[in-house]
């Protein structure tokens, strides 16, 4: 994917203030200003949907990378099953749900991936699709993808919903991503702080205070 076609949310005129939209009142005091309206998402994920729709020749496999990952996945999905290719053929999708953890309040901890080899060798064969919350070194995908390579699919792709602009960054960049954010610590949209923050509808980012609030 052409890093043109990214929507840029990096600079500080594209943080919304909380009185603009609406905040679940038991999080007002926990973020500290609202980076993508969910609206703004939502219209993000079907042009993508519709990216992945063009470039797909055959049935997908999607690949949901959980927790943060099953809101994009869920909206995702619901919008490539409501679309046909150029041939005006449908996608048929098979879906797949692989847990990786690799946070612990707002710093890595290393990753760990709940997919077994014997899961993976049915991914023989195969074209996937993995779909990611979002990208911030690329340690995860890094891993993830040399994992998957052993099974011999067919092709991987990988979408991320987000892409954080960080010195930190390995360098990996999915094939097809929605926003490139801010180096900050964003939750919503299932993102979560420990388990805080999946019941936020927008991406927004999290305070000093909200960080304090929840924190392990
Ligand atoms: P990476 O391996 O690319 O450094 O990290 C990927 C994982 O870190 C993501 O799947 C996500 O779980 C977590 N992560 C990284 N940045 C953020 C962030 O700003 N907010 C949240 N909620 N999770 C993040």
């Amino acid at each position: 994917m052409d890093s043109k076609q990214w929507i840029d949310v990096t600079t500080e005129k594209n943080h919304y203030s909380l009185d603009h939209f609406v905040i679940p009142t038991h999080y007002e005091k926990d973020v500290s200003s609202i980076l993508i309206p969910h609206g703004v998402i939502m219209d993000r994920v079907n042009k993508i949907a519709r990216l992945i729709v063009e470039d797909t020749t055959g049935p997908l496999v999607v690949c949901c990378i959980l927790k943060g990952g099953h809101q994009y996945f869920a909206d995702l999905v619901n919008a490539v099953k409501k679309l046909t290719t150029k041939d005006g053929k449908t996608v048929p999708l098979s879906l797949e749900f692989i847990r990786v953890k690799s946070y612990k309040n707002d710093q890595s901890e290393g990753v760990t991936m709940s997919i077994t080899d014997e899961e993976c060798a049915e991914f023989e064969g195969k074209n996937l699709l993995i779909v990611e919350d979002i990208i911030d070194t690329g340690a995860t995908m890094v891993q993830l993808l040399k994992k998957l390579d052993n099974f011999s699919p067919k092709s991987v792709k990988v979408t991320s919903l987000l892409v954080k602009k960080t010195p930190k960054s390995n360098g990996y960049t999915p094939d097809y991503v929605g926003f490139s954010i801010p180096d900050e610590f964003v939750v919503g949209y299932a993102l979560d702080y420990n388990e805080y923050f999946r019941d936020l509808d927008h991406i927004c980012v999290i305070s000093d205070h909200g960080k304090k609030a929840y924190a392990v």
